[in-house]
């Protein structure tokens, strides 16, 4: 049977030397269909793989294109974070413009808006409430900074922020309400603080490049200030079980994968407590992709852990356990040093599974100065800033005081790997 097929074959080639090109070229298409053994070598396993890929990215199209298996196709997206933006008194004077009025916070993060415009999801925690002038603005203890602040934080990239914290209720109800209707105005999606129960059921999916991020923030408490009654929902307060069913409603309405911000641990702590790592790794194995931790004040480690999917696949988390202070006016022993972190997200849309290309941690050091009689106040990443060795605002010590902290901190994010 063999034999005669060959010499029929032969016998074609023989005389028409074009099919036998043509040939050449499927041959190669055929073998990649049979050299499948993607997901159990079904034969249309090539199809189901090309049906959840999207419009925007190349289809390998196994039928037509002579090539070998089809590649899953990724999606990529960059997700960023920092710790907490503050807003302390000294830092108001500075920062006012008298001609226009208004204030104007754009200088405090000019430094970093270049490494922030990479990020796709760029999120901050805003660690004190925007409640309006009409409040009056003060600083510690109860904080209410000007709404200019979260406009400068949009200017220079974020887009995403959580407020669920100790200061969430520094103004009251009313100061929760404020807050919520100025980030509204300036399009800035928030999580954590809710005006309405109904507002605080509502899941944050946030979209790009093809993968879904689902965003949940939660706080230890709130500074002994009580949540009015019959009013859980103004503030989100960690509740682990309850935490563990947001997480199961953000899979179901179709999270690739979600970062929960914590605010929690203990004040200028550089290493977490027992009860951070307990909780951060409980919700890791319960479906959280990332923990973006804030509240200590001091950049603290982060570590990855391996948590197993009920249908056994084993996938990474990423554990932030607190990335200091983004902006303040605190100095000394590192309170006034963060940590921007810079996370691949890569989707696999054949199986939308997950994975962390990169995980880059980024410190910044506030930088403070008076040049008259005010301060202000820039956020300085220090690795660009030793590299470049060309700002003119800093001494030598500066640069030898921040070469001594980067090294520090080195060491202390990277302690947990
Ligand atoms: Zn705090």
């Amino acid at each position: 049977m063999r034999s005669s097929r060959q010499r029929q074959f032969q016998a074609v080639l023989l005389l028409l030397s074009l099919i036998g090109l043509i040939l050449i070229l499927v041959l190669p298409s055929c073998q990649a269909g049979s050299g499948n053994d993607d997901g159990g070598g079904k034969p249309d396993a090539s199809e189901n793989a090309n049906a959840s890929v999207p419009p925007p990215s190349p289809s390998p199209s196994a039928a037509a294109t002579p090539t070998k298996a089809p590649e899953p196709v990724f999606a990529d997206a960059v997700w960023m974070a920092v710790g907490d933006v503050m807003m302390h008194k000294p830092q108001l004077p500075g920062s006012f413009d008298k001609a226009n009025n208004r204030y104007n916070f754009d200088p405090f993060f000019a430094e970093v808006k270049p490494i922030l415009e990479q990020g796709d999801w760029v999120i901050a925690n805003l660690e004190t409430p925007i409640a309006g002038a009409e409040f009056g603005y003060s600083g510690y203890p109860l904080f209410n900074a000007p709404a200019e602040l979260a406009e400068a934080l949009k200017t220079a990239g974020f887009n995403l922020i959580t407020n669920a914290n100790n200061h969430s209720l520094d103004q009251g109800e009313s100061g929760v309400l404020g807050t919520l209707a100025n980030l509204k105005a300036l399009g800035l999606p928030s999580v954590g603080t809710a005006v309405s129960r109904e507002e605080a059921d509502k899941l944050l999916l946030v979209e790009k490049n093809g993968i879904v991020m689902g965003l949940l923030a939660y706080t230890y408490g709130t500074n002994g200030i009580p949540i009015p009654e019959g009013k859980p929902y103004l503030v989100n307060l960690i509740d682990e079980q309850k935490i563990k069913n947001d997480i199961a409603k953000l899979r179901q309405a179709g999270a690739d994968f979600i970062t929960v911000s914590l605010h929690f641990g203990t004040e200028y702590q550089t290493t977490p407590s027992e009860e951070q790592k307990r909780l951060a790794r409980s919700l890791i194995a319960s479906g959280a992709d990332i923990i973006a931790g804030s509240h200590p004040h001091v950049v603290q480690p982060y570590e990855v852990v391996e948590a197993t999917d009920g249908n056994g696949r084993t996938r990474e988390g990423l554990i932030i356990y607190s990335m200091g202070n983004f902006i303040s006016n605190q100095r000394g022993d590192t309170k006034d040093y963060g940590v921007i972190f810079k996370v691949g997200v890569r989707k696999n849309m054949s199986d939308g599974t997950i994975a962390f290309t990169e995980i880059e941690s980024i410190p910044t050091w506030v930088h403070r100065y008076k040049p008259d009689h005010a301060f202000r106040y820039r956020v300085l990443p220090i690795e660009d800033t030793i590299a470049a060795k060309s700002d003119t605002m800093l001494s030598q010590a500066d640069y030898a005081s921040l070469q001594k902290n980067f090294d520090l901190l080195r060491n202390r994010l990277e302690s947990m790997k």
